[in-house]
């Protein structure tokens, strides 16, 4: 006998999910989904830099030692690994932070929506530089925020943030990645970064600076910098993604106390807390100075390789027709077609060829700059570089002789 399935009547739909856009990142992701694509597209860390021979070491150990191990944990993060960020974490003026001033989080991603919730209602205002993280702009938006792009990198961006804010009375933050910055590679200098801070206490609203790449730097020019001070209207948020693995979901906001306590509260509410289990063997992993040293030197290792092979080949087949910078750390070389290009449309014909890459427009929240793209070098093996240049070029080449025709 068949059953009849009638359709589930459904009440109607909260008024905020108008505001969910079709997932960028999620799109990104798919680019990236067929084994003969070489993938440039997505700014997913290396499977080879995960450590999970010493993951599944850690995690035995641990679990004959205790099997309260697989208990729930404290929402706000285990204790411990509170205070080894606390204790970690730079600051300019060499005082540390307090371990209550650290909220561990889903990956840095949810301290994003978590910072959201407690700070803006519709309307509000968030400053984010030009171009500027896609994932942040997603959760921006969905909060019914005013996202308003200056680009604060540049040499009148300064000026033109204090512009904005003196106009804005409504903005309640200002977004930035100071390190090896998704999309562009880019850094923002300790000058720059305390003018930001100064800015923010001046305009009463909050700088936030989410920092997962800091501890990528592959030059010696780039090793890590000092974070802003740690004044009331910073909030730093990190991430343990980039430097283990991503699958550990593991990262953390560092806030004044006040703020902490709302943000703990509504991770409270969202999922009692991060897994009590995973805490645990990132922090027995991190503590392990010779292991974190090992693991961060063969990161670097892996990055430097790809980076290097990514912007021979590019320099190689492009010359002048491409404009792009050396990172000198991170994930990602960010580019723009002097001429023109629309590299969205480029996209097809790339994907044609077998290869990925994400349009530069997806990373500005207005009027965007169609010559730009995004190639990340961190999951693509440094020996198949030239071959997923020779493909780009290859398709520039097509799609310039369609544009002539
Ligand atoms: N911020 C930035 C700038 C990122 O590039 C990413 C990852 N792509 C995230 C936050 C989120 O990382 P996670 O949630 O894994 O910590």
């Amino acid at each position: 006998m068949t059953s009849v399935h009638t359709p589930a009547r459904l009440p109607a739909l909260a008024e905020r999910t108008g505001h969910l856009a079709d997932s960028a990142i999620g799109a990104v992701l798919r680019l990236t989904g067929t084994s003969d694509v070489i993938p440039l597209a997505a700014g997913s860390p290396a499977p080879e830099t995960f450590c999970s021979q010493e993951f599944t070491e850690v995690t035995t150990r641990l679990l004959k030692r205790d099997p309260a191990a697989l208990q729930y944990g404290d929402a706000s993060g285990l204790p411990a690994l509170r205070s080894w960020i606390a204790a970690q974490v730079p600051t300019a003026t060499g005082r540390s932070y307090e371990a209550d001033r650290v909220l561990l989080t889903h990956g840095s991603q949810q301290a994003l929506d978590l910072l959201c919730k407690a700070l803006l209602d519709p309307g509000d205002v968030v400053v984010v530089d030009r171009p500027s993280y896609l994932g942040a702009l997603q959760v921006f938006r969905l909060f019914q925020a005013r996202v308003v792009d200056v680009p604060i990198s540049s040499d009148h961006g300064l000026e033109r943030l204090g512009e904005v804010l003196a106009s804005e009375p409504r903005t309640k933050m200002i977004y930035v990645v100071p390190a090896f910055a998704n999309p562009t590679g880019t850094s923002l200098t300790a000058p720059r970064r305390e003018r930001l801070s100064e800015l923010a206490e001046r305009y009463e609203c909050v700088l936030v600076e989410d920092d997962p790449y800091r501890e990528l730097g592959y030059d010696p020019a780039a090793l890590p910098r000092p974070a802003a001070p740690p004044s009331e209207n910073t909030v730093r948020m990190g991430s343990f993604s980039k430097v283990l693995f991503p699958g550990a979901r593991l990262g953390y906001v560092i806030a004044p106390p006040s703020l902490i306590d709302v943000l703990m509260k509504f991770k409270q509410a969202a999922d009692l807390g991060n897994s009590h289990l995973l805490q645990q063997v990132v922090h027995d992993l991190v503590q392990d100075s010779t292991f974190l040293a090992a693991q961060l030197d063969r990161a670097r290792g892996v990055y430097r390789e790809r980076r290097d092979a990514l912007v021979s080949a590019l320099a190689g087949a492009f010359g002048s027709v491409l404009d792009f910078e050396v990172p000198c750390g991170g994930f990602f070389v960010w580019g723009r077609f002097p001429q023109g290009t629309d590299t969205a449309r480029l996209l097809t014909a790339a994907l044609k060829e077998g290869v990925s890459y994400v349009p530069g427009t997806d990373f500005y929240a207005t009027d965007p700059d169609r010559a730009t793209l995004r190639l990340s070098f961190s999951c693509a093996r440094a020996e198949d570089m030239p071959e997923a240049v020779e493909r780009l070029a290859r398709a520039w080449h097509d799609s310039s002789e369609d544009r002539r025709e």
